[in-house]
Formats: structure tokens, C-alpha cells, sequence
């Protein structure tokens, strides 16, 4: 077939215009993320810190809503003396959250060495932002089984983006779910990067990829996080990812942009409004 992307099995036209679902299994049932199924919220903090904080971050997320729990284990820092993650044993702190609450489970790889270990908690692997063009990772990520969540990368075009995505539909594997994080502009002050949400109707138009929007990397400000969650709803994104810390203050990794489970349950509340006037439930 002559697709006239760059991008080929991530085009729209190589499935004949039907937008794919990626259909995950959680504990708690089966969860479709896709553009006709309704709206998946992903939430939980930034970094595992401890078992309480996540198996308390993950009932409170639950309770308000959302079907799967996220929390780094690797994490890639800008400094080397930041906070780099509690690894492997972050990743049982996971599967402890997962047993006691049912919900899905969305980490981190960083290094191809640590897939097999992450892949037992797992259900959905993050591909970060910095390593969006690592591509012997996306190859290897591309040779498993599991979904990948793929991050746009700090300054990529949506091209580039998409060629990433190509890599890991290429290496075999076709669960890829696309996540707009923010992307850098000239203006750092107020906001820690700038969502493009414009990005959604684009991505619409080029590739049958489920979309997902992450407004806590992309403007970095907790206070910000809401209207731009409510937003992406409204300009169809499939899915949400946001970042729940219990005592966003003392966070260990990204507190300034976390909400409390109060304010997310909040949010919540109005996303289940927004997603009904949209015709597409929570
Ligand atoms: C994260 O999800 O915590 C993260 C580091 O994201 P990103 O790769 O988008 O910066
Ligand atoms: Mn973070």
C-alpha cells in the first residue's frame, strides 16, 4: 500500500480510516482506551516513595475514579543528584498497590535491562519523554507483548513523534497509546512546558493511535493542571494522565505540579460532566 506519511503503520490510511483501541487487562476488567470508548484517567504521583503513600494514593485515585495507577520507579532526572527513583524495589510497591486496589499498573523503562522485571507489574510500559528517539529501546519495547505508553519527547515534532511510534508498530507490537506531555517553547517562567493540545485534532487526522494528554507535565503547575485536563476532554482526547501526590509538598519528584487527592477528586467530578456533554463517559 502507498501511504504518503513518512509513518506508515502508525497512518490512518494503512487501516482504512478505523481508529484502533488498545485493550488493557487490569485486576479490576478489562480496559479499552480508544476513540470510541469512553475517557481512562490515569493517576497517582510522580515517584513511588513509600508503601504507604502509593497504597493510599491508589485507593483515594481508585475511589475518585480512575483505572489505572501510575508512579515511577526509574525516573530520568535532569540532575544526577536529583531523586532518581527507588527501582526495583519501587516496582513491588506496585504490584502491592495493583493487589490491593485492582487497578492498573503504568511505569516507566529507562533501560532495556530493567523490561523483564518491570513487564511483571506493569500493564502498560511508559516510553519517557527523553527517550522518545532511544530507538534500540523502542525497538525492544516494539519485541514484547505489553502497551506502550509513548511520551512525546521534550522538543519533537509530530512527525518525529510518529516515526517513534513506527519503530514499536514495526518491531511487532501494535498496543501503542500516543501522550502529549508538553512540548518546549520560549517561555519557561510561568509554565514548565506548553501543551499542545492542538496536537489532538492533528493526531486525529494522520493516525488511528489512541491519544492520551498529560497536563501536569505540560504546564507543571498544579493550579493549571484543571483546566487543561478539562480542555483535552473537550478537544477529544481518549485518555488522562495526571499526577496525585498526598502531600504534594513534600514530594520526593514533580510536587509543584501534583494535585492532592482531594483536588483530583474534584477534577474528577468535573471531567465527568465535561466527558458527558461530550459524549464520552468516564
Ligand atoms: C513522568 O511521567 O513522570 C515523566 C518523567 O514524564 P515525561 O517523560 O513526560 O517528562
Ligand atoms: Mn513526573
Amino acid at each position: 500500500m502507498l501511504v504518503e506519511h513518512p509513518f506508515k503503520r502508525a497512518s490512518l490510511e494503512y487501516v482504512g480510516g478505523k481508529y484502533s483501541e488498545v485493550i488493557i487487562s487490569t485486576p479490576n476488567g478489562i480496559v479499552p482506551i480508544g476513540r470510541n470508548h469512553p475517557i481512562v484517567v490515569v493517576a497517582g504521583p510522580c515517584s513511588v516513595e513509600s508503601k504507604t503513600m502509593i497504597v493510599e494514593t491508589a485507593q483515594q485515585v481508585k475511589a475518585s475514579g480512575a483505572k489505572f495507577l501510575r508512579g515511577g520507579a526509574y525516573k530520568p532526572r535532569t540532575s544526577p543528584y536529583a531523586f532518581q527513583g527507588y527501582g526495583e524495589s519501587a516496582l513491588e510497591l506496585l504490584s502491592i498497590a495493583k493487589e490491593e486496589t485492582g487497578l492498573g499498573i503504568i511505569t516507566e523503562v529507562m533501560d532495556a535491562s530493567d523490561l523483564d522485571k518491570i513487564k511483571e507489574v506493569a500493564d502498560v510500559i511508559q516510553v519517557g519523554a527523553r527517550n522518545m528517539q532511544n530507538f534500540s529501546l523502542l525497538k525492544k519495547v516494539g519485541s514484547q507483548e505489553k502497551p506502550i505508553l509513548l511520551k512525546r519527547g521534550i522538543a519533537a515534532t509530530i512527525n518525529e513523534w510518529l516515526m517513534a511510534a513506527e519503530y514499536i508498530l514495526a518491531a511487532g507490537n501494535p498496543n501503542v497509546i500516543l501522550c502529549e506531555r508538553g512540548i518546549r517553547t520560549f517561555d519557561t517562567k510561568y509554565t514548565r512546558n506548553t501543551l499542545d493540545l492542538s496536537v489532538i485534532p492533528v493526531l486525529r487526522s494522520l493516525t488511528h493511535l489512541p491519544i492520551m494528554v498529560d497536563p501536569s507535565h505540560g504546564t507543571g503547575r498544579a493550579d493549571y493542571v484543571p483546566s487543561m485536563a478539562a480542555a483535552a476532554v473537550v478537544a477529544g482526547t481518549d485518555s488522562l494522565m495526571i499526577e496525585v501526590h498526598p502531600n504534594p509538598a513534600k514530594a520526593l519528584s514533580d510536587g509543584i505540579q501534583s494535585l492532592t487527592p482531594v483536588k483530583f477528586d474534584n477534577l474528577m467530578h468535573k471531567i465527568l460532566i465535561i466527558s458527558q456533554t461530550v459524549h464520552r463517559l468516564v
